[in-house]
């Protein structure tokens, strides 16, 4: 199976301004930012939606959760921001792998278009 985009970005093997990493996840800007702070929070494991997502992937969606509260930390979220996550067409997914959406740094209005 061939890579989707953000295992490429994982795997170094396309350049992206990264923010954390570690084991599991990667955290990057967002190429076309929605708001002033755009992270995307990605598992290495491409897990392509959370449908997908199985109980063996648990511990991994729990660290990626904490590892985005941690990073809207680091990068100055103190007064909140939103976390998204697009599952398929009507959800608005447009890239296979699992990723949640770190938005900040501007009042969030609801509901989402
Ligand atoms: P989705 O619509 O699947 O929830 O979100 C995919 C996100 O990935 C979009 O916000 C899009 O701007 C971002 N994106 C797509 N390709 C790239 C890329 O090559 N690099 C980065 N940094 N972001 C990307």
């Amino acid at each position: 199976m061939s890579k989707t985009i953000f295992q490429k970005i994982a795997d170094q093997e396309i350049s992206a301004h990264l923010v954390y990493e570690d084991d599991q996840v990667v955290a990057f800007r967002d190429l076309h930012p929605q708001a002033p702070v755009h992270v995307l929070i990605v598992p290495r494991r491409p897990i392509p939606r959370l449908a997908e997502a199985a109980a063996g992937d648990q511990a991994v969606l729990g660290h990626l959760l904490l590892k985005a509260a941690e990073v809207a930390r680091k990068l100055g979220l103190g007064n909140g921001y939103r976390l998204v996550i697009n599952n398929g067409p009507d959800g608005g997914e447009t890239v296979p792998h699992l990723h949640c959406h770190l938005l900040g740094g501007r009042p969030m209005t609801w509901p989402p278009g």
